[in-house]
């Protein structure tokens, strides 16, 4: 058996959240898979073993080995002690402590991999990720960390991260099946990063003739007004699905928020209007060169289809043909 070491450093759980809510597999299962035994996390009663402290003390001084450590979230170095328990020691160093003697380290959501929401603004805190601080290489471990096996620290970002970015994470290394190079200009997984929040969208057609909401629960896009990030967000947010496969941030008319990103949270606002200058939006999609998107997003306007312009502003479909319009909202709404 493997040992899995889960520590929990500023955050507020919802990593630990997010993987307690694994459907396929659930989380049983996949420890059965992964041949893991979980140290010391105290939310998972029947899934682990021994106490936290008790169990990182004896990991850093090598007396029980670390396969795979799993942080969620930021540490800060310079608290005089940000552990749980009573230890002289700043749980940031327990941390640096382990990660020299453990196989791998992987940073669990977008706290642990750059900082997120706890290194946000000012930092008065100076909190920072496992081997990056926001888009910069350095971190806590510093650029040139590499773990036993050789890989950096593998960040899974998310807020929270998917359970099947986390769970797949953790497999492809017990299985010694991924390497630095299958990893990311931010060492994330590219099998899980490599897409976009905004591919395979529902939206996409109407986005496509920037066909777009001016409301929430209207069925347009959300780029263009209502601040949907989809197309900077690196995620296969509306592939893999959430909540058992049902649903996603757009799915359920909720702008991308671009959390996986470095700079999550503050450099992805306002998070629910788009920012623009002269009618055109400040952050254009990553994978399409300004001056394209500038030419081409009024010939898709002046090119979009009647029941598409129809249907992004109203909060339920209108059918080609059908005369009648529910425009005005749920209030008007006869179909
Ligand atoms: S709502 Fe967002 S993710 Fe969906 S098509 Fe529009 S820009 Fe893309
Ligand atoms: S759609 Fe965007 S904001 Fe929502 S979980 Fe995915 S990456 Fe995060």
């Amino acid at each position: 058996m493997a040992n899995l070491l889960w520590i929990q450093a500023v955050c507020c759980g919802g990593e630990t959240a997010s993987l307690l809510n694994s459907d396929h597999p659930h989380l049983p299962a996949a420890l059965r898979t992964l041949g893991a035994t979980l140290l010391g996390h105290g939310y998972f009663h029947d899934q682990d073993t021994g106490r936290a402290e008790q169990v990182i003390e004896e990991c850093a001084s090598g007396k029980r080995h670390v396969d795979l450590l799993a942080v969620e979230g930021a540490v800060h170095p310079q608290a005089p002690d940000g552990s749980a328990w009573a230890s002289a020691k700043p749980l940031a160093e327990w941390i640096r402590a382990i990660a020299q003697v453990a196989d791998c380290t992987v940073a669990i959501g977008t706290c642990a991999s750059f900082g997120g929401v706890m290194a946000c603004g000012r930092n008065p805190l100076r909190a920072t990720g496992l081997q990056f601080h926001r888009d910069q290489k350095g971190g806590l471990l510093g650029a040139s960390f590499r773990s036993k096996m050789g890989v950096p620290v593998v960040n899974v970002p998310g807020c929270p991260a998917h359970p099947d970015w986390i769970i797949g994470t953790l497999w492809a290394l017990r299985a010694n099946r991924l390497d630095e190079a299958d990893l990311d200009r931010f060492n994330r997984p590219r099998v899980f990063y490599g897409k976009l929040a905004h591919h395979a969208c529902p939206r996409n057609e109407y986005y496509e003739f920037k066909a777009s909401a001016a409301a929430y629960s209207q069925q347009g896009c959300l780029f263009e007004n209502l601040g949907c990030k989809g197309t900077l967000c690196e995620s296969d947010c509306n592939e893999r699905l959430w909540l058992a496969r049902t649903g996603s941030c757009t799915r359920g008319g909720f702008p991308c928020l671009s959390c996986t990103s470095p700079l999550f949270p503050d450099g992805f606002t306002p998070f629910f209007k788009t920012a623009k200058i002269g009618g055109i939006p400040t952050s254009l999609p990553l994978d399409v060169p300004k001056a394209w998107y500038v030419g081409i997003s009024g010939l898709s306007k002046l090119a979009c289809p009647e029941r598409l312009r129809r249907n992004a502003v109203s909060f339920k479909p209108v059918w080609a043909g059908n005369q009648e319009s529910n425009e005005d909202g749920p209030q008007n709404d006869r179909l």
